[in-house]
């Protein structure tokens, strides 16, 4: 795994590097995972840590991919006061990058929503 910034940028593109080394926020409907039809499970695309499965994925309309949980002990989520809101930011557990944030206004039975960038994904 990456040990510094500058091996990030090496493994990374710029795109995946703006949102998982800086906390960046992709476009919304620009991920080729905004839709609900890929199976199987969602890695870091990172450190291919193993993150969500597609059956915890729905569609929030939101234009980003969204998952009602994440798998055990996958992510690590932190609060996070910037832009003036509080909000979960949602960390791979294992490299600590960036994946999107957490909400708990989901519309399943779990109640919660993480909002992830798709470029995260893999
Ligand atoms: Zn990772």
């Amino acid at each position: 795994m990456p040990q510094n910034e500058e091996e990030w940028k090496k493994v990374l593109t710029p795109e995946q590097y703006a949102v998982l080394r800086e906390k960046g926020t992709e476009a919304p409907f620009s991920g080729k995972l905004a839709k609900p039809d890929t199976d199987g499970v969602f890695k870091c695309v990172a450190c291919g840590n193993p993150l969500f499965s597609s059956d915890a994925k729905f569609e929030s309309g939101t234009g980003w991919p969204s998952f009602d949980q994440a798998l055990p002990g996958a992510v690590k989520e932190i609060g996070d006061n910037t832009l003036g809101m509080h909000r979960i930011e949602v960390v791979c557990a294992r490299c600590g990058s960036h994946l999107g944030h957490k909400f708990d206004d989901g519309p399943t039975d779990t109640g919660m929503r993480y909002c992830l960038n798709s470029v995260c994904l893999s």
